[in-house]
């Protein structure tokens, strides 16, 4: 079913291999821009068609502080400048938070008026960066392949205790003994609600599990338009049709990719509750690849969530 998924893993490069000439895949660090649109044609006005040598240029190229078309960029994360240090001149920042951040890190020792202050500190700001690399999945033979119910197929249950096999909730609640004595008792109606969505959420955890088991490090799985979809790690929150809005050509949007929780962990952000977090990221992208005018295009991300449960 479906066309191939390919898989994104990190690799640590060097920073030149990470440069917007070099049309990397990577994650972290400055953006690296290319020419207004990551959809360039093949032969194009500003790029070679062939990538330059893979050698490292010398010297090091500092980062930029302008884009090709003049546009300046913020020396702490590198997006669209349109801030300027009033006393330098030379300075550019994407608002004020950056304009503090840099100030604080040693611009305001080397604020001098006309004169440019090339020396860029670690503001501690960016994420690590990494170069992504890809690989198709390995897909295993259909006889390893998971029954719809999240499960390996199992030989016959016994028949003496059904009743348990289907509720364990439920029977545990029992087992616990006097749960009214403590808590408002739940009706019948109650818990079999309840257990029911507990056994949804874990045979789509399940499953989420068991597909990304044999390359449990992947942090993308990409398939544009692939029939399998996404893979969910929650029944919750999973987009209708109707959540995906079109793209402003007014063509449909398609799944393109999806980013996996394991990038959390080699972006250093996976303490709990104080940082950025996701269950998956999902990419969906004009189904047309439509080209409005040579300019960068919005796409559109759903985040999902990993529930209390499956976490
Ligand atoms: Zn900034
Ligand atoms: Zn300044
Ligand atoms: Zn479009």
């Amino acid at each position: 079913m479906g066309s191939r998924v390919e898989l994104g893993f990190v690799e640590a490069a060097l920073g030149w291999r990470l440069g917007s000439a070099q049309f990397p895949s990577k994650v972290g660090g400055w953006p690296a821009w290319l020419a207004f649109r990551n959809q360039l044609p093949r032969v194009n006005a500003t790029y070679p068609p062939e990538p330059p040598p893979l050698l490292p240029p010398a010297p090091l190229p500092a980062r930029p502080p302008r884009l090709r078309s003049g546009a300046a960029l913020c020396r702490v994360c590198g997006c669209l400048a349109p801030k300027r240090c009033a006393r330098c001149r030379a300075a550019n920042y994407c608002g004020r938070a950056h304009q503090e951040l840099d100030w604080a890190a040693g611009h305001r020792r080397r604020c001098r008026p006309a004169q440019s202050d090339t020396e860029i500190p670690d503001h501690g700001f960016l994420f690590p960066e990494y170069e992504i690399v890809i690989e198709p999945e390995e897909t295993e033979s259909s006889d390893s392949e998971v029954e719809p119910d999240g499960n390996k197929a199992k030989p016959d249950d016994s028949p003496t205790d059904g009743d348990s096999q289907k509720d364990p909730k439920k029977h545990e609640l029992e087992a616990a003994g006097g749960i009214g004595e403590v808590f408002e008792p739940l009706d019948e109606e109650q818990l079999e609600a309840m257990a029911k969505h507990e056994t949804l959420e874990d045979k789509i955890f399940q499953k989420f599990k068991n597909q990304i088991a044999a390359e449990p490090e992947q942090i993308i799985r990409y398939c544009r338009g692939g029939g399998g979809g996404p893979i969910w790690v929650s029944g919750e929150n999973i987009p209708e049709a109707k959540d995906i809005p079109n793209c402003s050509c007014g063509a449909k949007r398609i799944f393109e990719f999806q980013v996996m929780p394991q990038l959390l962990n080699h972006l250093k952000v996976d303490s709990l509750e104080e940082s950025i977090d996701w269950g998956t990221l999902v990419v969906y992208t004009c189904a047309e690849n439509c080209n409005q005018g040579g300019g960068y295009i919005e796409e559109f991300v759903w985040k999902q969530d990993f529930t209390a449960d499956s976490v």
